[in-house]
Formats: C-alpha cells, sequence, structure tokens
C-alpha cells in the first residue's frame, strides 16, 4: 500500500488563533472561561480543552462572570453586547476571512442589494452574517436548482460561505446570471480553503481512496467528502482513528489522507503511520 498527503494538513491560520486565544485565558486561571458554542468543528479538540477546563454553552443566560470566547466562525452582534451587559469579558475569535464576509453584507444592504449568500442555511457562519445584517432578507441558496426561488426584480449581490466548494459557487452564480443577466458578485472563498480543495482534488485523482479526516460537524471537511465523491473516488470520512475500516482498507494499493481545517495535523500522521505499520510492506514505503 502506498499512501499519499497533500501539503496542506493540519489547522488553518483562523483555527490556531482562536484555539490560542482559548489555551491563553485557560492557563491565566482567572475565572470561568466559556466558549459560546463549540469554538471550532472538531470533537477530540473540544474534548481536550474542556479537560483543561473550558465550558462550551450555547446561550449566555446561564452565566454572570467570567471569560466568553465566540467562534471563528463567527457570532451575532446583539450577543457580544449581552455578554458585556452581564459583565462577562468577551473575546472575539471570528476569523478575518469570515468577518470580511460580514462586512460585505453590511455593504451590499448600504446599497440597497438584496444579498444571496451561497452557503448552509443552518451553519454558524451564515448565522452571523444574517444577524449582521438584521433588517435585510437575505436568502441562502446551497445548490443551483434553488435560483428560482430569487425574485427577479431586484439588484443580486453575492457572497459566499467561506468554506464552499468552489464548483458548487460556480454552478450558482452562472444559474444567478442565466436568471438576473446582471449580478454582483463576491467570492468570500476562504484562501486556505480554495487551496486545500485543489490539492484534495489533484490527489483524490491519483490514488484508489481517499480518508478525509475532520469533525462530522465541520463544514470545510465535509466539503472534501463531497469534492472526492463527486469524483467517483472510494472515500472514507473518519472522525478518529478508531473508525478506520481495515477489512475495506486493506484492499487499495494506492490511499490519499486529508483533512479539514479545524483537523490537527497529528491525527492525520498517526494514522497514516497506522496505515504503513499494517499494511505496506518494508522497502516499500514512499511517502
Ligand atoms: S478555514 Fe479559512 S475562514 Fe475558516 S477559520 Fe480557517 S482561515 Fe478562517
Amino acid at each position: 500500500m502506498r499512501i499519499f498527503l497533500p501539503s496542506g494538513i493540519g489547522f488553518c491560520f483562523g483555527v490556531i488563533n482562536a484555539l490560542q486565544l482559548a489555551k491563553s485565558e485557560l492557563e491565566k486561571k482567572e475565572g470561568p472561561v466559556y466558549s459560546l458554542g463549540e469554538l471550532i468543528h472538531n470533537p477530540l479538540v473540544i474534548e481536550q480543552l474542556t479537560k483543561k477546563g473550558m465550558r462550551v454553552i450555547s446561550n449566555l443566560s446561564s452565566i454572570n462572570k467570567g471569560t466568553v470566547i465566540t467562534r471563528a466562525h463567527g457570532i451575532d452582534p446583539s450577543l457580544i453586547e449581552e455578554g458585556k451587559k452581564r459583565g462577562l469579558r468577551v473575546i472575539d475569535a471570528t476569523c478575518p476571512y469570515v468577518a470580511k464576509v460580514q462586512k460585505i453584507a453590511k455593504f451590499l444592504s448600504q446599497q440597497f442589494y438584496q444579498i444571496v449568500m451561497i452557503g448552509s442555511e443552518s451553519h454558524p457562519e451564515v448565522k452571523a452574517v444574517k444577524a449582521n445584517v438584521p433588517n435585510q432578507k437575505m436568502y441562502v441558496l446551497s445548490n443551483p436548482a434553488q435560483v428560482k426561488n430569487i425574485p427577479q426584480s431586484e439588484n443580486i449581490g453575492v457572497i459566499v460561505q467561506t468554506t464552499e466548494l468552489l464548483d458548487n459557487f460556480q454552478n450558482i452564480v452562472k444559474n444567478l446570471v442565466k436568471r438576473r443577466g446582471e449580478i454582483r458578485v463576491f467570492n468570500t472563498i476562504c484562501e486556505v480553503i480554495r487551496q486545500r480543495q485543489i490539492e484534495v482534488k489533484n490527489l483524490a485523482k491519483k490514488v484508489q481512496a481517499m480518508i478525509i479526516v475532520g469533525g462530522h460537524n465541520s463544514s470545510n471537511t465535509y466539503q472534501l467528502v463531497k469534492l472526492c465523491q463527486s469524483l467517483k473516488r472510494k472515500t472514507y470520512f473518519v472522525e478518529r482513528k478508531e473508525d478506520l475500516n481495515f477489512d475495506e482498507l486493506k484492499n487499495f494499493e494506492t490511499i490519499g489522507i486529508a483533512g479539514g481545517t479545524s483537523t490537527p495535523r497529528e491525527i492525520i500522521q498517526d494514522i497514516k503511520k497506522i496505515l504503513e505499520d499494517k499494511f505496506t510492506k518494508e522497502g516499500e514505503k514512499l511517502n
């Protein structure tokens, strides 16, 4: 068995920033430290942080002292105000790429555009963008067929969730142009994600099977799974090494392993080592 990794694995800078903020607050031991929602979408990392004392909360109603760290996906600005009113220290860990999407949404709203966001309605990033333009109706599209729901009479301004698949974004924009003729488009897909998608696509074309490692709740990791499946590549979506299906994996001669931007580099390297130790004959190790 030959095992290949793309060059981009491990945390992105947005995730690193959020984790560093949390760790440094925990080390200060100056009172309780909370994360409003899961700080990043990786259960293993959240487990480690909760062992160190961080508590994940879904709302602010039950707390009135301590430090609250917001997630890299952004947050409803009214919650930051609510936290401050409650006497909490609020640390905003919103990733700069996500903050840029929020800023563009506000700009489009001020310019009287009908905002269309490409992404997943239920994702925290999309919810936070919506919350930043509270007086504006925002359409959220996750596939090209949904373009028919967009009114034909308004000026359309398009933004996109930072973790969206580039191909899906382009297909939806093409349909919007067909329907409306002229639209204003901001490609707000995160640069790190775009690069990962390119590398994973190239890798998936070269191997018989792909293992994508990351939280099942991680949008950008799931997009990598969909990308590999769209290339008709056998794809395994695993959260941890215990999820590996050796009975099936033993049948492949070439395997690629990749992960989302909230997947620790060490888990991917561990999985590679486990497969090498189990299935790679001496002298066959290439990577
Ligand atoms: S994936 Fe991109 S947008 Fe999301 S936290 Fe990382 S750098 Fe920021």
